[in-house]
């Protein structure tokens, strides 16, 4: 690669070629400019420069998207087809996807900093996976029948079954830190119970979420049945949770933001599930592995530059291994390669925008302060571009805003601890948040006691940032309601129908 270019001339022709078509919304299958005629600027995080211009929808593109779900949903072939039919077009976008991996990667490098390696090998495979996951359940989508015991009528009787039908018009916002993998969390349950959508992807990264609804057309998604539009969360997001023909609204981001979005849609009572932020605890005990836990533990932090909701950002150690455990994972931070995303050498790119760098150093000052000291890292890198030195904060107290608040970037903070009883659970639970925790630890029983314990939607043993499209995510507390992927996801998009037949 070029030292001087970011990695833009390994770009491919087809992602060039993407590039520099206008990009449009997509609405009752149609891609169209906003009504309002106005476009925004994507940037490239590694530089700050222009990569694409994107439409900036606005109210009445959202009504427009809107009416086209309901009429999709309420009368279109999206409603008869059969389930395995369903299913055929989940696979089949799961296989497009597959098939357009390099592209795919290459754009979400490209929009939203993160190492191509990365994109290629998490990003866009677990999207791939998510979708081929979901085509199973189109056709295992099941009511009961049920046996009724009224006593009042001795001699009458019922048959009685539930059915499980699609929830209807789903509205859905996603952030800007996984925006193919996040779209595919969506998606995939939406299509596999039969609803139609508005997708709002992240204004900082809208570009392979574009590719993505390019590729569901291509697989065969009927019109209308998948709308997307870029914006702004003020502008498009806000009219889009309050539109009153959704039924449903599904959000990913901010724990402020979240709340905004339940007050949104409590004016007509709309279904509302949330996948918010957190400030997970990451523990360490003494009888932990640490060629394990100590790489573990700086990939909780460090992986998506920090930028996972999930990140293993509270880091407890137990005294013995305490210091140990901070010299090694400094010294694996140090170490890191900072870069543009597109260098196949690096391993952490930029922060996604301006906003991340100011919001992150701003943390970082604030830790300084309070008299957290850092081992490594601590500041901006560079002068170009939205780069942040892999950081880890000692010295550090719970009544610091470091300790308490989401940073959002590879900012660790490390605390020791001596006892798992009384003092540990008490501390590692103590957050607004419950996301996920993660244990390292060579005592079977030890983890699965403190498994039991934490209050978190996701516990990782010797291990962290695992995911799989079978395996339920969200969170407890202040990070979320309801769960994506595994079947528990599905509830999230289906009503219950019961049906009570006199026989
Ligand atoms: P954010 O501000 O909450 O934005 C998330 C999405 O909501 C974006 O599409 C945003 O639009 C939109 N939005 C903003 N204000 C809105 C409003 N009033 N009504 C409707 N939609 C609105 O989050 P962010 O700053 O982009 O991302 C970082 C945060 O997201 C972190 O704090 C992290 O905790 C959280 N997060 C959580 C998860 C998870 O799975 N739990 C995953 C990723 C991120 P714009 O495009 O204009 O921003
Ligand atoms: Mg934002």
């Amino acid at each position: 690669m070029d030292g001087n270019d970011s990695g833009l001339t390994s770009l491919s022709a087809t992602v060039r070629q993407f590039l520099s078509q206008p990009k449009k919304a997509l609405i009752n299958g149609k891609w169209q400019a906003a009504q309002a005629g106005q476009t925004f600027e994507v940037l490239n995080p590694a530089t700050g420069e222009v990569i694409a211009r994107v439409a900036d929808c606005q109210k009445a593109d959202v009504d427009q998207a809107v009416q086209a779900a309901r009429k999709a949903f309420d009368g279109g072939p999206w409603r008869r087809m059969s389930p395995a039919d369903r299913g055929k077009i989940l696979w089949k976008i799961g296989d497009l996807i597959q098939a357009n991996l390099e592209d795919l990667a290459q754009i979400e490098s490209l929009d939203n900093g993160k190492p191509i390696a990365v994109a290629r090998a998490a990003d866009v495979v677990l999207a791939a996976d998510l979708f081929r996951y979901m085509a199973g359940w189109a056709t295992k989508i099941e009511g009961e029948s049920i046996s009724l015991s009224v006593p009042y009528t001795p001699d009458a009787e019922y048959h009685a079954y539930t059915r499980k039908e699609p929830i209807g018009v789903v509205a859905q916002i996603i952030p800007w830190n996984f925006p193919l993998l996040m779209a595919a969390w969506k998606l995939g349950p939406v299509l596999a119970t039969g609803c139609t959508v508005v997708l709002k992807v992240a204004e900082e990264t809208p570009l392979s979420g574009l590719r993505l609804a390019e590729i569901c057309q291509e697989a065969g998604l009927p019109d209308g049945v998948l709308n997307l539009l870029t914006g702004f969360g003020e502008s498009c997001g806000a009219p889009l949770a309050a539109h009153p023909l959704v039924d449903k609204v599904a959000f990913t981001g901010s724990t402020e933001v979240g709340k905004l979005i339940v007050r949104a849609a409590a004016n007509d009572l709309k279904k509302v599930t949330l996948e918010l932020g957190g400030k997970s605890p990451n523990i360490i005990l003494n009888d932990a592995d640490l060629d394990i836990a100590i790489p573990g533990a700086a990939s909780a932090i460090f992986f998506n530059h920090g930028q996972t909701c999930c990140a293993g950002s509270r880091l407890f150690v137990q005294d013995k291994v305490y210091d140990k455990v901070v010299e090694g994972i400094s010294k694996i931070a140090q170490e890191i390669k900072i870069g543009p995303g597109l260098d196949p050498t690096t391993q952490m790119g930029p922060l996604v925008s301006q906003v991340q760098l100011d919001r992150v150093s701003s943390f970082l000052r604030s830790g300084e302060e309070q008299g957290a000291r850092a081992t490594c890292g601590g500041k901006r890198n560079g002068d170009k571009g939205y780069f942040v030195q892999p950081t880890v904060l000692v010295d550090t107290h719970e009544q610091m805003r470091v300790y308490q608040e989401e940073i959002f970037g590879p900012v660790l903070v490390a605390m020791p601890f001596k006892d798992v009883d009384d003092e540990l659970i008490r501390r590692a639970n103590d957050s607004v948040y419950g996301l996920a925790a993660g244990v390292f630890s060579s005592n079977l029983s030890s983890a699965h006691r403190l498994a039991a314990r934490l209050r978190a939607g996701t516990v990782w043993v010797n291990c962290y940032n695992i995911f799989d499209a079978a395996l339920p995510f969200g969170g407890y507390k202040q990070s979320g309601w309801g769960r994506e992927m595994g079947h528990e996801v599905l509830k999230n998009y289906l009503e219950t129908k019961s049906v009570c037949m006199s026989v």
